[in-house]
């Protein structure tokens, strides 16, 4: 009965997660609802439930972050205790509010995104929960940003967290880049890694356009991580599969 409620009342508020478009890869939709439904809803800060609903009536809604993984990153920052952030796709700023609430007053996230427009559809739910001093938007391609950032030594592991959710053909280019930027003890988390269940289908299995372009950049990725010895990983099958990498030396 309660989760009869429950379901009424979540599909009134466009939040039944197969209705955003973003698909937990947990075989069970029931058992996901049932996360949704017992540990994340009732958890979600009114300003992420807010931006949530607006960003499920974009188009591109298929991008966001999930819930359940706004939650995850959420207390995985206030874990590690990350003050200083970066984030590489932003889009309407599910994952970038969740992060800018977990983060202390001071905390700082360099934020970029090549799209503005998005990012400026969820800014005034970001400041009105009072966190938007916490954001340095940069508009544009992240990978000329790092660049300039390695350039300046005091730049080089100053990153408490970082997390890679952009243009997945680019990702070991970011990586690349990022050991350098993260500090020794930090986390880099690149985000679906699991590539919509394609890094398992074979070669011919009937896939979307952009999973079958991508799929071959996020199998490298993967294989490339798992043989970094600068890094420790964790590939989590949360949302589309996020891999925490980190850095050791
Ligand atoms: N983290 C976001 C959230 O929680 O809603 C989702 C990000 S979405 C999956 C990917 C974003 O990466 C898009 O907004 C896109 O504009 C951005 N992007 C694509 N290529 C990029 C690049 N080269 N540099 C920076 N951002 C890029
Ligand atoms: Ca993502």
């Amino acid at each position: 009965m309660a989760t009869v409620e429950a379901t009424k009342d979540s599909t009134q508020q466009v939040s039944r997660h197969q209705e955003v478009g973003h698909k937990s890869l947990l075989q069970s939709d029931a058992l996901y609802q049932y996360i949704l439904e017992t540990s994340v809803y009732p958890r979600e800060p009114e300003p992420m439930r807010e931006l949530r609903e607006i960003t499920a009536k974009h188009p591109w809604n298929l991008m966001t972050t999930s819930a359940d993984e706004g939650q995850f990153l959420h207390l995985l920052l206030k874990l590690i205790n990350a003050k200083n952030t970066m984030e590489i796709g932003v889009y309407t700023g599910y994952s970038l509010l969740s992060t800018a609430l977990a983060l202390p007053d001071d905390g700082k996230i360099l934020a970029m995104d090549i799209n503005r427009e998005n990012y400026e559809l969820g800014l005034p739910v970001i400041q009105k929960a009072g966190v938007a001093h916490k954001i340095d938007f940069r508009e544009g391609p992240a990978l000329p940003v790092l660049d300039q950032m390695l350039e300046n030594k005091e730049m080089h592991g100053s990153f408490d967290f970082i997390f890679v959710d952009a243009d997945k053909d680019n990702y070991l280019n970011y990586h690349k880049r990022l050991i350098d930027l993260v500090k020794i003890g930090g986390v880099i988390g690149y985000d679906n890694t699991l590539w919509n269940g394609s890094v398992v289908a074979p070669p011919d299995a009937p896939m979307r356009k952009y999973v079958r372009y991508y799929r071959d950049f996020v199998i490298e990725l993967n294989k490339a991580l798992a043989a970094d010895p600068r890094i420790e990983i964790s590939q989590i099958p949360v949302g589309d599969g996020i891999t925490l990498c980190r850095r050791i030396i």
